[in-house]
């Protein structure tokens, strides 16, 4: 097979000198400073952008703070879900569009990206396009004796808080910005973005896309540039919440410098060591692909997707003698070849901390299957497996953030909870059994923010995700974001 081959409106859109999108238009930028934007694939640059300065980025928090006071606050809740609705038609008839920046940016296989990232970043802005008209408060009775015969009655209502900073990581920049951006605005407030200085075009050519919409001028920015563009846009006196998806050593900062800000909010959607506990009563051979699928999605670039592995004593050798076979099959190559199924690390920074860990396993001789970095161009290394003995190896301790899983053995319920519990992190686990018994005792015991069974790194609109322990703050989606992006307010009327 061979690459697809790139659409000319992709190539004319990589071509162009990105400033910022600010109010509704393209500015330009002040800084000549610029950014390579390169394809993994072959380390080539394939755009720049720009680079914020501090009063741009205060330009387009002014401009988002004066769309929610002046419109979009007082658009109505069907029409916010409307114009949702409207960009969510025209990202599905960008579709391929979009799937090739991101391939060509992120090293996303392009099945990936079409099926995954761009359908379903679709599903997400539909799903969040349906809450605007279903925010409510409540009515209350007031619960004190009245001591003169006065009544009284009291209400809630929700109010959107006003601008949000929505700051960005690499991995899924598509997909991440619209769960910010649909949070945002469904709830009624606007919206400065700053993706991440690796992937950046997508959120770009979105944002043109909300102005065809008939989104208005000023309720979607985006800001470019790296972590400095992000601390200023964090540190601007408008911004009423930041709603960051990242690194947990960022999200820390970042949670630390908003508190100092008056006080404004924060959502932290951060790393994780996801846990998944192979029972000894699991089916090896049916659960294998879709544990394969759930770890080494996307090369394991998902915050979600497990990295240690818990396989029950009795069930161990048979395990890793039909996963070593499964991984020699998984075919690497060129993300833009619809056949391949497994691409390049994202970015050279992120391959090098990769390649210290797969260094670290060779030195160790921890190594089962996998563990090579690629030769040639591009930032590949093969999806490795690892043997620990120790839940207090740095192997089974620090995110890796790649295709690299650890294993472990257990032999009862108690031993496995605790090893599943001896993390920083608490973003996802999963159990892999046919005793649903057994699956309901354990899942109350895992410290983490979704427990899978029977499947793993798989988010739905309608279910709430985000982690407890050091892997988060908050919840998106359902309707547990609602309370992130409004204010309560309550009422009450003496008659
Ligand atoms: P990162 O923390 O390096 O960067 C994330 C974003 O923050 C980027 O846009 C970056 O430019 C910006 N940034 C960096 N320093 C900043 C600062 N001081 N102030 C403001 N902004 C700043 O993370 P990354 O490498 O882009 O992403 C990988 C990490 O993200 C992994 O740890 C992964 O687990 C996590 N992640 C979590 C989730 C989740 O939902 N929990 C989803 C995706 C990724």
């Amino acid at each position: 097979m061979s690459d697809v081959q790139i659409l000319a409106s992709v190539q004319q859109f990589m071509a162009r000198q990105h400033g910022h999108f600010i109010q509704g238009e393209w500015v330009k930028a002040a800084s000549s400073e610029r950014i390579h934007i390169i394809n993994p694939a072959t380390e080539q640059s394939v755009a720049t952008i720009a680079v914020a300065t501090k009063q741009e980025v205060e330009a387009a928090v002014q401009s988002a703070e004066q769309a929610f006071h002046t419109v979009w606050a007082n658009t109505s809740p069907y029409e916010r879900g409307q114009k949702l609705l409207k960009l969510a038609d025209l990202v599905e008839q960008h579709a391929e569009e979009f799937a090739q920046l991101e391939s060509l940016t992120t090293g996303k296989l392009i099945q990936l990206s079409r099926h995954l990232e761009v359908a379903q970043t679709i599903v997400f802005l539909r799903y969040f396009a349906g809450w605007a008209t279903k925010i409510h408060g409540q009515t209350m009775t007031p619960s004190i004796p009245s001591m003169q015969g006065e009544q009284y009655t009291a209400y809630t209502m929700r109010q959107a808080i006003g601008v949000i900073a929505g700051i960005v990581p690499w991995n899924f920049s598509l997909m991440i910005g619209c769960w910010k951006i649909g949070s945002a605005l469904t709830t009624g407030c606007t919206i400065v973005l700053k993706p991440s200085e690796f992937t950046t075009l997508s959120l770009l050519r979105l944002a043109e896309l909300a102005i065809e919409a008939g989104i208005p001028a000023g309720v979607i920015n985006v800001v470019t540039g790296a972590g400095q563009t992000g601390q200023y846009l964090i540190d601007a006196k408008k911004i009423k919440k930041v709603s960051f998806t990242g690194s947990v050593a960022t999200g820390i900062a970042i949670g630390q410098r908003a508190m100092c800000n008056d006080l404004t909010r924060v959502s932290l959607e951060l790393g994780g060591k996801n846990a998944a506990a192979i029972c000894a009563d699991a089916d090896i051979d049916a659960l294998l692909p879709t544990l394969l699928q759930a770890t080494f999605v996307h090369q394991g670039q998902v915050c979600a997707a497990p990295e240690r592995f818990f396989v029950h004593q009795s069930k161990y050798d048979e395990f890793i003698e039909k996963i070593t076979v499964a991984m020699q099959q998984i075919k690497m190559g060129s993300p833009l070849d619809e056949s391949t199924m497994f691409g390049p690390l994202s970015n050279k920074v992120h391959f090098e901390k990769v390649k210290q860990y797969l260094e670290m396993a060779q030195n160790k001789q921890q190594v089962i299957c996998g563990g090579k970095v690629h030769a040639g161009t591009g930032y590949f290394v093969e999806p490795t497996l690892l043997k620990v003995t120790s839940v207090e190896d740095p192997l089974f301790m620090e995110e890796t953030f790649g295709p690299v899983v650890s294993v472990i053995t257990f032999e009862h319920d108690e031993e496995l909870i605790s090893m599943m519990n001896h993390s920083r992190f608490g973003l996802t686990a999963s159990i892999w059994t046919n005793d649903l018994a057994k699956a309901l005792r354990l899942i109350p015991k895992i410290e983490a923010g979704s427990v899978w069974v029977n499947m793993h790194t798989f988010l739905d609109p309608a279910v709430p995700f985000g982690g407890v322990k050091a892997s988060g703050l908050g919840r998106e989606f359902s309707d547990a974001f609602i309370e992130d992006y409004t204010e309560l307010k309550s009422v009450m009327i003496r008659y």
